[in-house]
């Protein structure tokens, strides 16, 4: 566990992160790991002295198996699972939405090798759909801890949102813009290679509108931190 900001813990392992959020002892969280990783949350939780019983959402990024690892066993916990309406169909149903081709992935580069290996220790090679959950909006803002706004951030897939802590200036990402590649040595803000996203040109233009954002804490799905105006971050991804 990373604190990243005043109150706001980066977890996940080497690759992939997702984010816990406290305020006055309610805890949001964004995405969901590995299917193997609620501990991880848990005992994020337990050092803020919070239980699964103070998270009061658990927001999703993006229905890929490394975001929404323990989400069905989080809402058997009765935590409130919350994405983005054009996400709703592939959160229910893996045949809905478009998965990264294993057939492209280039697995003999050693960092996809490395990856594929802390995906089956996160529990991430396991699908876990759901279907309780809630929907959200573009540009809603969420009457939960960080109080965090909807950016509809469409291309990685359909309904990829992003989610912007207003307050503390901080965007959570997921892989709409990434400070690491899964295949790439690059560092720093990027765009995932064309090969994982749904909608290549679509990822593109996504990134781009997050130029305009209030953010200079980024905080992406998968990469370190980024600090900075996010204008920067996005012009460099761009370059
Ligand atoms: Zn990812």
């Amino acid at each position: 566990m990373q604190r990243v900001g005043d109150d706001i813990f980066r977890l996940g392992r080497r690759f992939h992160n997702f984010y816990l959020v406290v305020d006055k002892g309610r805890a949001t969280v964004i995405d969901a790991g590995g299917s193997r990783e609620l501990p991880l949350l848990e005992a994020a939780l337990a050092a803020s002295g919070l239980s699964l019983d103070d998270v009061e959402a658990l927001l999703i990024t993006h229905g890929h198996t490394d975001h929404i690892g323990f989400a069905r066993r989080a809402a058997d916990f009765g935590v409130a699972v919350k994405v983005h309406e054009d996400e709703a169909p592939f959160l229910r149903d893996a045949a809905a939405g478009t998965q990264v081709r294993p057939t492209e992935v280039p697995f003999w580069k050693p960092k996809a090798i490395v990856f594929m290996i802390e995906m089956v220790r996160a529990g991430a090679h396991r699908d876990y759909r759901l279907e309780d959950f809630e929907t959200v909006t573009d540009g809603e803002q969420l009457d939960v801890p960080g109080r965090p706004r909807v950016v509809a951030t469409p291309g990685h897939t359909a309904g990829h949102a992003s989610y912007l802590l207003e307050d503390a200036r901080v965007l959570c990402s997921g892989d709409a813009l990434v400070t690491e590649g899964l295949i790439s040595p690059r560092l720093g803000p990027q765009i995932m290679a064309d090969l994982f996203h749904a909608d290549p040109a679509a990822a593109r233009a996504s990134a781009e509108t997050l130029s305009s954002l209030p953010v200079d804490l980024l905080l992406p799905g998968h990469g370190e931190p980024w600090r900075g105006p996010i204008a920067d971050a996005v012009a460099a991804a761009m370059a």
